[in-house]
């Protein structure tokens, strides 16, 4: 398991009374905690300074954060130009531990630092009353949009919070996303059915070298064998996909290890990607990760600006795991992840009409998947 532990905790005036505020403060009582009162210029006091700080030296700060903006709100994958799947995204917590070499984060986040949505209570309640306001969608929120969902859960706990909060609401679905083995704090809970724990998954040799800081391969896969025993629900992502010599065996090998640890009926969804970025990511990579290969594919620009496999790799790739998908569990919906119409089209065996019909594909594997405890 990762060792996460901040050297310091810089917190918001306006949150230091928060609930989450005290439960991280008290768990890291012996750490720095400092009230920034000034926000910005005590930031620059401290040497944070977004500007002169490193990325990996600014993830040992955590920043407990009173967020004003909209946590709650639409994926921003959402185009008319990708068949999209609904998806509401939830962000708590900004920037990871862990060091994919992939990770769009590190030519995104404008700050450094680990920043936690401090003002929880405030969060849900207006996600609660958000969703009360269409009583007959069923809304699938994820938080790994700004981070790993559970990278840093044993130690900020935030994840339980939101257990219980969706445990109790008739028409939404969590998702938490993550590469870590992280569930045993959330084994005991009362998730009531209504959590799903999604593991990303890449075959072995990837992991090794471009997933720094995650959990091996077996052990995301022995942490879902243990969220299944406790009655939560699960998902996958093949995503993103990476096309290296050998992909033609490994995907498939990999898929074979997924069905023969876990059971496909407790198995909500599937998605698929290949490996997309922005242009910026690329120097970044380079100086970071020199050893990395992610860019030693054949990657083009698309239309949307971003680095993209030539469109016959991509659908190589897709046709191969959607297949070999299907030979072990064809009841699960599988989907592509911000891809083209076209791309469907030429590799899965249906292709949505539009995001609602796509939507109400992955509801049914949702509630059709079987609730052992709850
Ligand atoms: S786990 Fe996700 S958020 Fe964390 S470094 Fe990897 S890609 Fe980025």
């Amino acid at each position: 398991m990762l060792n996460y532990r901040p050297e310091r905790i810089l917190i918001d005036p306006e949150v230091k009374n928060s609930k989450l505020t005290r439960e991280i403060c008290d768990r890291f009582s012996d750490v720095p905690q400092l009230i920034l009162e000034n926000g910005v210029e005590q930031h620059k006091t401290l040497g944070l300074d977004p500007g002169r700080n490193p990325l990996t030296q600014g993830k040992k700060t955590l920043h407990l954060k009173y967020f004003q903006g909209h946590s709650f709100k639409s994926c921003p994958g959402f185009s008319q130009d990708t068949l999209c799947c609904n998806y509401y995204t939830l962000d708590l917590v900004e920037n990871c531990p862990f060091e994919c070499t992939y990770c769009i984060l590190q030519a995104f986040l404008n700050k450094p630092l680990i920043t936690v949505h401090a003002n929880l209570e405030e969060i849900l309640e207006n996600l609660g009353h958000q969703i009360s306001l269409r009583p007959g969608q069923l809304f699938r929120v994820g938080t790994g949009e700004h981070s790993d969902s559970l990278a840093l859960d044993p130690y900020l706990r935030i994840s339980p919070h939101l257990i219980r909060f969706f445990s109790n609401l008739p028409n939404a679905v969590l998702e938490l996303k993550t590469k870590s083995d992280h569930v045993d704090h959330l084994l005991d809970l009362p998730h009531g059915g209504k959590t799903v724990i999604a593991w990303s998954l890449n075959p072995e040799i990837v992991i090794e070298q471009e997933e720094h800081k995650t959990a091996r391969l077996e052990e995301r896969l022995q942490a879902a064998r243990k969220a299944s025993d406790a009655g939560y629900k699960l998902a996958f992502h093949f995503d993103p996909m990476l096309h290296f010599p050998g992909w033609e065996k490994e995907y498939p090998r990999l898929v074979k290890r997924l069905f023969d640890s876990v059971s496909p009926e407790r198995i909500a969804w599937i998605s698929m990607g290949t490996l997309r970025c922005l242009p910026m990511l690329k120097p970044i990579v380079e100086d970071r990760f020199p050893s990395s290969r992610i860019f030693l594919g054949e990657l083009y620009q698309s239309d949307d600006g971003k680095l993209r496999y030539l469109k016959n790799i991509r659908q190589q790739m897709i046709r191969l795991l959607q297949q070999e998908l299907t030979k072990y569990a064809p009841e699960i919906p599988n989907y592509i992840c911000m891809d083209k119409p076209a791309v469907w089209k030429n590799t899965m065996p249906f292709l949505p009409a539009n995001h609602d019909e796509l939507e109400a594909r992955l509801e049914n594997g949702f509630l059709q998947t079987e609730t052992e405890r709850v």
